[in-house]
Formats: C-alpha cells, structure tokens, sequence
C-alpha cells in the first residue's frame, strides 16, 4: 500500500476495499484494474465525486490502475465539450494521485467505449452463430407487452426463432443502415420466464441513424449499455467493475454476456455501493442541465452548481473532496448525507490553509480624529494563525478606516459587544478605539463615526493589556482596493428539493447569490487563483474568475460557521 500526503486521510476500509484485498491475496488478478466511466452527456457532479475517489482511490492502495473511459455508445446526448470538462475535471480531482494511477491508451486519451464498436459488432456475431441473439422485429411497445411483469413469465418474440444466417444477414444490414430507426433491434436469447426482468431477452443494439461525436456517421447501429459495459470492462483486463446499487438488478446479465462471449480468464466482476444522495441538493445530470438550459445558474460551473467545476470555481480544494469521499465511506445502505457533512469538510481544510485577510464586505467610514490626515501607522499581521513560516505582512492603519457597518450599532443590543455610542472595541491587529460622534445623513442614517484611537493599546504597548469585549476588523480607507464579492449560498431552501414530488425549481433560495461591493486590504490585488483566503470574521474566499486587474471578483466558498444549524435543529 502506498502512504498517504499529509492531506489525505489514512485509506479507509469497506466491503469493496475488502474484496479487492482478497482478490489481491489469492493472485486472481494480474493487476488491480478498475475504472471510472462516466457517459460524456453532462458535467461531473459531487457524485461522481465519490466514484472517482473510490476507483482511483482502490487503484492507488493496492498498486492497480484506473482507466477513465468515456462511456459514450448514446450519440444523441453526448457531446465534446462534456467529453473535455470530465477530464479536466477528473485531473482535477485526483491531482497526485494520477501519477502511476490514471488508466490512459497510449496516446494519453481516455478510453472510449466507442474504441471497441467494431470489436463489439464482432462479438454479437459470435453470439448469433452461438444461437444467443436475434434480429427482432417487434416495435417497442410489442416488446414490452411480451416481456410482462416481474411476476408473470414473458412470452418469447416470434423473430426469436430465425434462422442464423437470417439473423447474421438481417444484423449486418442493420449495420449498413438499410432499416429505419427503431424497426429491429438485435436480442440476446435468454429467458423469458426469469423473474429478473433484464433477463428476458434484452435488447443488446438498436438503430440509430444519428452521427456520434467522435465516430461521425460510420454507424447506423448502436449498442446497448448493459452490452456495451460489460463487454468493454472485459476488452480492458478490468478486474473489478464498481458501480451503484441501482445495476445490482443487472449483474446476471453482466455475467451472462462476458461468460456468453466468453473469451476471458480472469474475468471481471461487478460490485456495487450505495450512490450518494445529499440535502439541499439535486444531483442528476438531466436536473443540473435543466438548471443550465434555463439559465437558473449561470452554466455547469456556476459556483452553486454540486458539480466538480462549479465546486473548483467556488473555491473548494480537491483535498476537501477528497477527504469527504473518504469520510462518508462505502456502504451497501441507501442513504442521505447531510450536505453540512460536506461542507464542515471544506472549512477544515481551509482553515488549515487559508491566508488571513482583512476586508470590509459592508464598509461604514470611521475617522480617528486624534490621527493625522497621511499618517501611517503600519501594524503587523500574521498571514496564518499558529503558523509562522506563513509569514506576516504589514497592514496600514491611517486616519480614515472602513469598518462593518454590522459591528455598529447606535442603539445596541443587549451583550453587543462591538462598537455603540461612546463605546470601545479593538481593531484587530491595532488599536482600542472609542466611538465619540456619529455624523449622519438627512434620512437619519448613519455615515460615519468620528473616533479616538488609544495608541498605548497595541500589541506590546503600555496599555496593551487593557480588555475591551469586542474585536473587530477594518481596512484603511486610503489604503485598500475595491472589489466584487459574490456571497454564495445553498441553491434550494428545503432539505429535499423534490419532496412530494414537488419540481425542484419552485424552492430554489433567492438568497442564493448576493453581489457587494467590497474593501479590501491592498495585498488581495495581488490574490491568485491558486490561493485561497479567509477574510477574518467573514468566510473563505478565493478569486473568481471573471477577475481582472482593477476589476477584482471574489468568490464566498463557505462562511466560517454553519449558518443553517439553527434550522436544521443541529
Ligand atoms: P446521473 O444519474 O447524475 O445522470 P449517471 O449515473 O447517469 O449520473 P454516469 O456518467 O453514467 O452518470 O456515471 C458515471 C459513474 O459515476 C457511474 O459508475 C455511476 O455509478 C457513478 N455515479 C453517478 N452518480 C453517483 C452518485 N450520486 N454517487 C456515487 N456514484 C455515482
Ligand atoms: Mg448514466
């Protein structure tokens, strides 16, 4: 087993990381060989996350491979572009550990299951010379009526019983585009009066004349997924085929088909966990493009879309990640994860790393009346808290300063403990200061506090250890840069989007996105998109995007403390 990065958590143990040992102890495999294959019709989202994590992660413990392959045998949804974001997305995630993990062909594609059309036609006339698949002419709607229900045998097609040369003939003019779309399909011939419902004589291709993304129009016939999967998994040496819970129904007929064609030893096996569902989220591709395709978010990579680039925009680092897929584990139950599961992730891993930085989302203007108009009084502070290899930088502290307008209150609260009328409180990093006036405007607002600074109450001076209940943070009014804040919040207000069968759309949260105009301390002009930032007292931060020089924007990945405990009873 390899050792893990100071990041990543000790590997877990689970039911499938069990069996894998076992196959590894009994020698069954050459190698460890999973795969991740998702199907190029959407972005990734944090599902697919634990998938990834769980492949690539079973690869890396036990010196296998992981190959990435496209699962991409339905040309009508598939596309380039979803094709590139899975694996820029996938890179993303796994970052190190691709290195010696990533199952790549030669070339350093992906693996597509498109690569294997031809040797998948191949197959599916070994098994009409076999006598296990036949043309069939029923129409969809026949089909289902004689596949009855679960608890009634089906009754078998009456194309069931063609000839081979018939059905070799008929296939290879499927192929050759001469029959219309949906007027014959090609059936495995297996048991009608299985109690198991994908037994009974599945479909394993149909026509479609449509062009694919990468095979253009060379085919008039594609396969099916239940054949297309197994058949590629077997193509690829894969030694464990791990998907979700919902494919458990399918395993006989993944075993079915490899062992029909039959033509591997060792051959691979299918295991499957439980997906992952969480609150306050819709997961599935089609409901995240329904989002997209309505302009409900701004595109795949809004950053309060649960996918991988929205996430990645947002802020979230792929550790955090990482160490959630680790922590939720791999069960057989279905279950409901609590997305402040995820996000109590993303904080922990930021506050480890995050640069502290002062900012000021709400400025109200504060004059020290006893400083002089240029003065600078630099004041020190650390970029890391416990962690002085961070670094400190040097922060001004001059005679007009931004504070929150939040940390005023001019007719306080019972146990306010920021700034009132005549009141004190420290400015972090700085000085106490004393609230002597408030200047405000004709509506009555107020615009500014006219303040005194005691200058003995810094850090090592004469009154330094003089309490006062409040701290608070500032910026200095000539010395800061303005920015675009986007605060980012949960997508939907209820813990299921979907309860009652309600449309998800209808509890979208129109808190969801909050735009200000912030102050920020001069460092943040320099912020990169690597870094990421806590902004003290505020939340976690990193830059956006749509940032320029000049024109800063700024993302909220996650404020400091869970602000929707107290609704959730926790
Ligand atoms: P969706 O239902 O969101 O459209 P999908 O299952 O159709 O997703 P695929 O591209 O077929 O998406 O999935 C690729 C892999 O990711 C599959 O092995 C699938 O089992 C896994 N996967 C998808 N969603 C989840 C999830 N919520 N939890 C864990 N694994 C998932
Ligand atoms: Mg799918």
């Amino acid at each position: 087993m390899t050792t893990d990065s100071p990041n990543t958590p000790a590997a877990p143990s689970d039911f499938i990381r069990d069996i894998v040992a076992q196959a590894v102890v009994e020698g069954t495999y050459p190698r460890v060989t999973t795969r991740f294959p998702p199907e190029p019709n959407g972005y990734l989202h944090i599902g697919h996350a634990k998938s990834i994590c769980l492949n690539f992660g079973i690869a890396r413990e036990f010196g296998g491979v992981c190959h990435l392959r496209m699962d991409d045998t339905n040309p009508t949804k598939e596309d380039v572009e979803y094709d590139e974001s899975i694996q820029r997305d996938v890179r993303w995630l796994i970052g190190g550990w691709a290195d010696g993990v990533m199952g790549l062909k030669e070339n350093g594609e992906p693996f597509y299951a498109s690569d294997y059309f031809e040797q998948l036609y191949g197959f599916a006339v070994s098994l009409i010379k076999k006598g296990l698949a036949f043309v069939c002419d029923l129409t969809a709607e026949e089909m289902a009526a004689h596949r009855g229900v679960p608890s009634v045998p089906g009754t078998r097609s009456p194309f069931a019983e063609r000839s081979m040369e018939e059905n070799l003939d008929l296939f290879a003019r499927m192929r050759a585009g001469e029959f219309g779309d949906g007027t014959k399909t090609l059936r495995a011939k297996l048991d009608m009066t299985s109690p198991n419902i994908h037994m009974r004589d599945p479909v394993l291709y149909r026509i479609r004349k449509v062009a694919h993304h990468r095979t253009g129009a060379a085919w008039a016939i594609y396969p099916m997924y239940d054949y297309a999967h197994c058949l590629s998994d077997a193509i690829e040496g894969i030694s464990h085929s791990i998907c979700t819970l919902e494919f458990e129904v399918h395993r006989p007929l993944y075993d079915w088909l490899v062992d029909a064609v039959g033509l591997w030893n060792p051959r691979p096996r299918q295991y499957e966990f439980a997906r992952l569902n969480l609150n306050y989220t819709v997961m599935s591709k089609r409901k995240l493009l329904q989002l997209v395709d309505e302009r409900l978010v701004t595109g795949w990579d809004d950053p309060r879309m649960p996918t991988i680039s929205g996430m990645r925009r947002r802020g979230v680092t792929p550790e955090a990640l990482r160490n959630f897929a680790y922590h939720i584990g791999v069960t057989k139950f279905k279950s409901l994860t609590d997305v402040a599961v995820l996000e109590n992730e993303i904080r922990s891993d930021l506050n480890a790393r995050a640069l502290r930085r002062l900012a000021v989302l709400r400025p109200l203007k504060v004059v020290i009346v006893n400083f002089p108009e240029g003065g600078v009084a630099p004041c020190v502070a650390g970029n890391l808290p416990n962690d002085e290899a961070a670094g400190t930088r040097e922060i001004a502290f001059t005679r007009e300063l931004w504070i929150e307008q939040d940390d005023f209150m001019e007719v306080p609260a019972p146990k306010y403990f920021r700034l009132k009328p005549g009141g004190e409180v420290r400015l972090k990093y700085a000085f106490i200061i004393k609230c002597e006036s408030l200047v405000k405007d004709a509506e009555g607002k107020v615009t500014e506090l006219h303040c005194t600074a005691d200058f003995d109450s810094r850090s090592g001076g004469p009154t330094a250890g003089r309490k006062v209940k409040g701290t608070i943070h500032w910026v200095s009014a000539t010395e800061c840069v303005d920015a675009e804040v986007r605060l980012y919040d949960r997508l939907f207000t209820e813990a299921d989007p979907e309860a009652d069968g309600r449309d998800f759309k209808t509890v979208m949260n129109p808190h969801s996105l909050k735009v200000v105009r912030a102050k920020l301390e001069p460092s943040l002009a320099a912020a990169t998109l690597v870094e990421r930032y806590q902004f003290e007292r505020l939340a976690y931060f990193c830059l956006d995007l749509d940032s320029k020089p000049g024109a800063l924007v700024f993302n909220r990945t996650i404020t400091l403390k869970d602000a929707w405990a107290k609704e959730a009873g926790r």
